[in-house]
């Protein structure tokens, strides 16, 4: 039977539910018999895993780590899988998961009044102490409020008043401009989760039955946390703090030492098909080049690398209790990391006969990444994927990506010559002081690489040759951030232009420009943004990143009911001295640096890669020079 009718508000329901308590066990019991004989792939919703947790019956915090993306997705992210065992290690914690349910499950859940609950042990989530959200990508801030609602905890943080609702928690790399999503979340956290969140759940055990606001305030000096409540910021992205002591600047957490980094021994192995279905293993943290574009080229600094004796422990954990056939040794820059040909070496020889397959994320295009790569063959037809990220060089040294088209050309033929066909690259457009010849540059690049492909007299039918042409996104804590993105229009007609121009042998995919204008929009946005999130998820809004969930329209509208425009956002330029919203993260690197590495952009000048020369960034306050030795 049927309790409200299709008009009651979800939270609502679910408050009222509350009143009724509905019990892990009906939970359960409803799911197994009405809803998921009705959805796709039911095993996203059902828990139970190889190296899922039992909650421990002396459960004194529970913790819910919640994905804003499909169980697929999240269940690939290494991140979850860290933080859910490392918190399920910790005395009296308990740490479950949620995904965001596909759309068919979610009408259901509805239906039979079932509120979002943790995969471990069917409690809503709404019972939790702490709900954490990961967020990855700025498209996914949507997907939270559906996640909430569906939870039936309003959005908004000042209307969870004191303990009645858990802490909602956001964490990832998109938290180090938490601003345009603030609103939702009572704690953020800046840096490395592992660090802090233990601190977060140790003092709430403490402060259990006191106010929220003690517990606030009891935490909001550890470093990484901000609590966006604590502060009032005005339209020049001027900050009072509205707590005496709350800190004005957030420093981001991070460990020093990648050998102190927790990694667990077992791996979550999902019953199902995931994004990921392999051992994933982190070698590095930070990367040495200093790619202007790239965010996480400056968030993640300074390289912290595994100690290799380390990392064999980890790959036999890992690769024993999984039973997976493939490892990825993952970091943002693999070939960097200082013991790769070694780390490679071992695996082959320990798993030879297991037949275990690695594979190498984020290759550099140097001969040396193509070595490695050849050695792992063993067989197999391994499609190359590099990103040389621009055309011309020009652009790339604008962009620092000191890479020559003799290195690149040079790859390709060695690459041909070893009989790899399929090949992948990944390029930018849009990106600051781009001309048409620069895009153009792209097809003449690609046209000398098929040339290189038939002057060797291969196969033509094996030739697979790919390029993905990514809108530019300007990211704050960039030496980019000051700079505004192309217009929707100016994608569009640069993406004409490319497509008219390159060899047909060539496969072409863009992305969409309007999805990455809205994204620039949030990237750089203030809190304003908040109240345009909620009225675009109240419209329809969820899915975003998801192609065909997109809505334009709806977007559109959400921005103009509060007398804003995201494609005049997403062209908002910042001058050096100005402040931005963002400012007030200390993420390490020095706005000095951004603004030198800015500066250089203009002239198109390199830096060297810290393994070459220290430029001097800021990640040592005591001026200090990094160590790269393991
Ligand atoms: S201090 Fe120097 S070596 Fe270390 S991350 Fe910064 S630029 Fe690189």
């Amino acid at each position: 039977m049927r309790i409200f009718s299709f008009k009651t508000k979800f939270s609502d329901i679910i408050k009222l539910m509350n009143r009724i308590n509905i019990t892990p066990t009906q939970i359960k019991d409803t799911l197994y018999t009405q809803i998921l004989p009705e959805v796709f792939k039911p095993a996203r919703y059902t828990g139970g895993e190889i190296g899922s947790k039992i909650p421990k019956e002396d459960t004194e915090v529970r913790f819910a780590f919640t994905f804003p993306d499909t169980y697929e997705v999240g269940m690939s992210h290494m991140g979850l899988k860290i933080m859910y065992c490392l918190l399920n290690e910790m005395q009296g914690v308990t740490c479950e998961r949620a995904f965001a349910p596909w759309e068919d499950m979610a009408k259901l859940m509805r239906q039979y009044n079932i509120p979002l609950y943790g995969l471990e042990s069917f409690t809503p989530l709404i019972n939790f102490d702490f709900v954490g959200f990961s967020i990855q990508y700025e498209m996914c801030i949507t997907n939270v409020l559906y996640m909430l609602d569906l939870a039936g905890i309003p959005f908004r943080s000042s209307e969870r008043n004191d303990f009645d609702y858990p802490l909602i928690i956001a964490g990832g790399p998109c938290t180090v401009n938490p601003e345009p999503f603030c609103d939702i979340f009572d704690i953020i956290i800046i840096g490395e989760g592992e660090v802090v969140t233990p601190k977060l759940i140790e003092i709430y055990k403490e402060y259990k039955g006191r106010t929220k606001e003690e517990y606030l305030k009891a935490i909001m000096n550890i470093e990484g946390v901000y609590i966006p409540s604590f502060y009032s910021v005005d339209e020049n992205n001027s900050r009072t703090a509205l707590v005496e002591g709350a800190p004005l600047e957030i420093k981001r957490t991070y460990i020093p030492d990648m050998n102190e980094v927790y990694y667990p021994e077992d791996t979550l192995v999902p019953f199902i098909e995931t994004v990921h279905d392999r051992v994933m293993i982190e070698i590095m943290r930070g990367c040495p080049r200093g790619c202007r574009f790239c965010q996480a080229g400056f968030i993640y600094r300074p390289v912290r690398q595994k100690r290799l004796d380390l990392l064999k422990k980890q790959i036999d954990d890992q690769l024993t209790s999984s039973g997976y056939e493939e490892i990825s040794l993952s970091s943002l820059s693999t070939t960097d990391y200082m013991a790769c040909t070694d780390a490679i070496s071992y695996i082959m020889e320990e798993y030879d006969n297991d037949k275990v397959s690695i594979s190498l994320p984020s290759l550099r295009i140097d001969s040396f990444s193509l070595g490695l790569v050849d050695s792992i063959q063993k067989g197999r037809t391994i499609p190359l994927t590099f990103a040389p990220e621009a055309g011309s060089q020009r652009m790339r040294d604008i962009i620092n990506k000191n890479v020559t088209e003799e290195d690149i050309l040079s790859t390709m033929r060695q690459a041909f010559e070893n009989g790899f066909t399929k090949i992948k690259l990944y390029f930018m457009m849009g990106l600051p002081y781009e001309t048409d010849e620069d895009v153009l540059a792209i097809a003449e690049l690609m046209q000398k690489i098929v040339d290189i492909y038939f002057e060797l007299k291969l196969r033509p039918k094996d030739l697979s040759l790919s390029i993905s042409v990514a809108c530019f996104v300007p990211k704050p804590h960039t030496p980019f951030e000051f700079f505004a993105q192309d217009s929707k229009e100016e994608f569009d007609r640069k993406q004409r232009l490319l497509i008219e121009n390159v060899n047909r042998k060539v496969r072409l995919t863009y992305h969409d420009s309007s999805l990455s204008v809205l994204e620039a929009a949030f990237a750089k946005g203030g809190r304003n943004l908040n109240d345009v999130i909620i009225t675009a998820y109240e419209k329809g809004c969820y899915f975003d990143s998801w192609g065909d969930y997109y809505k334009e329209d709806m977007w559109k509208e959400a921005f103009s009911a509060h007398g804003l425009d995201f494609a005049v956002l997403a062209k908002r330029e910042y001058d050096y001295e100005e402040v931005t919203p963002w400012d007030f993260v200390d993420i390490g690197v020095s706005k000095k640096f951004l603004v030198r590495e800015a500066k250089k952009a203009e002239q198109q000048k390199t830096t060297k890669n810290c393994y070459e020369a220290c430029s001097d960034c800021g990640i040592n306050k005591d001026g200090g020079k990094c160590n790269f030795e393991i």
